[in-house]
């Protein structure tokens, strides 16, 4: 797990406690296990301890299944083995989570002109985000464009169960939308096992049903993508919604002495700069997950043309230029408060067709 994410895990219990549970007779109950290289939790009120103690071994399975399924850690998890295949005729039996990747992979991409692309695994290896052992120089532009010649997910097909990728050396990497899809997975189960309010975590994924209270929504906090311990503010979640955020400060590698973020842009091969977080509630983890990276790669220019496509598009973008601002949609900003610090430095975006 990086620090990263064990830091925001931080300030989400702080929050949490805070907000859900701390004036209650009996405080919630947390659940917490490690997958997919991070922490995973499950919030309940006290009443429904004991079932989540009953679903708690079904759930873990089920991450860790995902887990097993996408990494891309070990060459032998279905992922690994589409991948390997990669050039060959036939088609190859998958797993059902693969499947749902391209599938989910293909409508982000739609969404977002293709900012969403999981075929970005061969850039993610060069740059070294994945190995965490950089170049000692930057890539030279010839070879970012030999390999961005294999990026694209036209080079990817699915049917009845099965996939190919037809051209040797494309690879795919479902960093950007797994946790998020997880998070769906556990919030369905946990809805199965009659558990109505809950708050599923992996790592800074989340997903919340029913509230906290009777008298109050799920709150969690947006972190400041530049002071781990600080925060921008609060956003109210209500029943089924899920958030997600990338941040500049998630992963990232050094070269040559400077810092760049492990969201890579699918039209140039190379690190997006100018964004240091991307906020992104959705009515599905896997949506919120890979809307967050899509933007994080398409910037505040391109939010109104996003809009046109989804004007439910609830999303706040910080720019990596301190102190910290907001450009948000509108649909954010109806459930965000804001410290007081930012109040004066948010920016609403409205779609391109309303102008
Ligand atoms: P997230 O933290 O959800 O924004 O996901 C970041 C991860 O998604 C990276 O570590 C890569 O594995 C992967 N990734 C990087 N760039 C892209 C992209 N443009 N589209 C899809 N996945 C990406
Ligand atoms: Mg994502």
């Amino acid at each position: 797990m990086n620090r990263g994410s064990f830091r925001r895990r931080l300030v989400l219990c702080a929050l949490l406690c805070g907000a859900a549970g701390c004036r209650q007779r009996q405080p919630p109950v947390r659940k917490t296990w490690l997958t997919m290289g991070t922490f995973a939790s499950v919030t309940v009120p006290a009443d429904d301890a004991r079932r989540l103690e009953k679903v708690l071994p079904a759930l873990t399975n089920l991450t860790a299944s995902v887990a097993a399924d996408l990494t891309v850690y070990d060459p032998e998890s279905d992922l690994s083995r589409l991948n390997a295949a990669a050039g060959e005729e036939a088609f190859q039996r998958v797993s059902p989570h693969t499947v749902r990747m391209i599938e989910a992979s293909r409508r982000i991409a739609a969404l977002t002109d293709g900012a969403f692309d999981p075929t970005v695994a061969p850039l993610v290896e060069m740059w070294g985000f994945n190995t965490g052992a950089p170049p000692a120089r930057m890539p030279s532009a010839d070879r970012i464009d030999r390999v961005l010649a294999r990026v694209g997910l036209e080079h990817v097909s699915v049917s009845n169960g099965m996939a190919r990728i037809r051209t040797a050396g494309v690879a795919m990497d479902f960093g950007g939308i797994a946790k998020g899809y997880g998070v769906d997975l556990c919030y369905d189960m946990l809805r199965d096992a009659g558990i109505e309010n809950m708050m599923v975590n992996i790592g800074g994924n989340l997903r919340v049903g029913g509230r906290p209270e009777a008298a109050r929504p799920w709150r969690i906090g947006v972190r400041d993508p530049f002071d781990n311990n600080r925060l921008l503010g609060t956003l109210s979640l209500f029943d089924g919604d899920a958030v997600a955020t990338s941040g500049h400060y998630e992963r990232f590698v050094t070269i040559a002495g400077r810092r760049y973020a492990h969201i890579i842009d699918p039209r140039t091969g190379r690190p997006v700069a100018g964004m240091a977080g991307v906020t992104v509630v959705d009515r599905a983890g896997v949506a919120a997950d890979g809307l967050s990276t899509a933007l994080f790669v398409l910037g505040p220019d391109a939010l109104p043309a996003v809009l046109d496509k989804r004007p439910a598009l609830c999303a706040a973008l910080v720019p990596d230029v301190r102190p910290p601002s907001l450009i948000a949609t509108p649909a954010f900003l109806d459930r965000f408060t804001p410290a007081a610090r930012v109040r004066d430095r948010i920016r609403s975006i409205r779609s391109a067709e309303r102008d």
